[in-house]
């Protein structure tokens, strides 16, 4: 690594960022949810279905980073008081992405977790600004980023005085084709050794297919994982963004029978 003097590296004892009940970076973290606030029906039943499923969190973009412009942005602050009903209802806490700089103070009331996106990594003014929002912040890899830069990132959110920052590998682009990216697992246990903060995955965005999200997912846990980022939709084939890759409130509910107990047994390895 380059940046010997990272506040990302130096600290030894573990972050745990605490958000309602889990402690992300001791409990299994899982956040579940749409790619994109859609309607206030398709965020509450897919909230409802993840919750009972036991997911911790909700995940839902009201702003979406899309490849076109003419693809659906996001419903911006109708999808954020979408994002609240769909709390006040679940109780379930909100991640949700934040785009521009001049947004973060007032999409900062609506989360619990500000998500950063592959896209926006080294948007440096981006990452100051949440490093001053007092909300923690889900910082996603690069999709071409190498874990000094994106430790680096992590360092410009830190260094505004906001300890807690939780790292997101989500695939990096490869000559690979049949996923969407390349989910790098060795991300796992390096940023481990490489840093005290916590790190989920992203099975959804890596892979691009709903059926590698189980088994990517349950290796991310024997790997060691805080937590992960997943998309779930109540009707997959209807989704204004990301329709391909989404899992059913079935399929997760099915792969969460697995995960957690995968975890319990990991735990109990011996050392
Ligand atoms: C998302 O989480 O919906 C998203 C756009 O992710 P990424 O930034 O990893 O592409
Ligand atoms: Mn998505």
């Amino acid at each position: 690594m380059s940046s010997l003097k990272l506040a990302a590296i130096t600290k030894t004892r573990r972050t745990v960022v605490q958000v309602g009940e889990v402690k992300i970076g001791r409990d299994l973290a899982v956040i579940a949810g749409p790619c994109s606030v859609e309607s206030e029906a398709q965020t509450i039943e897919t909230a409802r279905a993840v919750k009972s499923a036991g997911a911790d969190m909700l995940r839902g973009g009201a702003f979406k980073p899309r490849t076109s412009p003419y693809s659906f942005q996001g419903l911006g602050i109708g999808g954020l008081r979408i994002l609240e009903k769909a709390k006040r209802e679940t109780g379930l806490p909100i991640v949700t992405e934040v785009l521009d700089p001049r947004d973060v103070s007032w999409v900062a009331e609506f989360a619990d977790i500000l998500q950063i996106g592959t896209r926006n990594m080294q948007n440096f003014s981006l990452l100051k600004e949440v490093g001053r929002s007092g909300r923690p912040v889900l910082l996603k890899r690069g999709m071409y980023s190498t874990l000094d830069e994106w430790l680096n990132c992590a360092e410009y959110i830190l260094s505004e005085g906001n300890p807690d920052v939780i790292l997101c590998e989500r695939g990096i682009r490869t000559f690979e084709t049949y996923t969407r990216n390349t989910l790098d697992l060795s991300a796992v246990p390096a940023i481990r050794e490489l840093t005290h903060l916590p790190i989920v995955i992203d099975p959804t965005h890596s892979t691009g297919r709903p059926s590698l999200i189980e088994p990517m997912s349950l290796a991310a846990v024997a790997a060691g994982a805080d937590g992960i980022i997943v998309e779930v939709h109540w009707r997959p084939e209807e989704a204004l963004c990301d329709a391909d890759q989404a899992m059913t409130p079935a399929g997760f509910t099915g792969m969460m029978n697995r995960l957690r107990p995968l975890r319990t047994f990991m735990e109990k390895l011996p050392a």
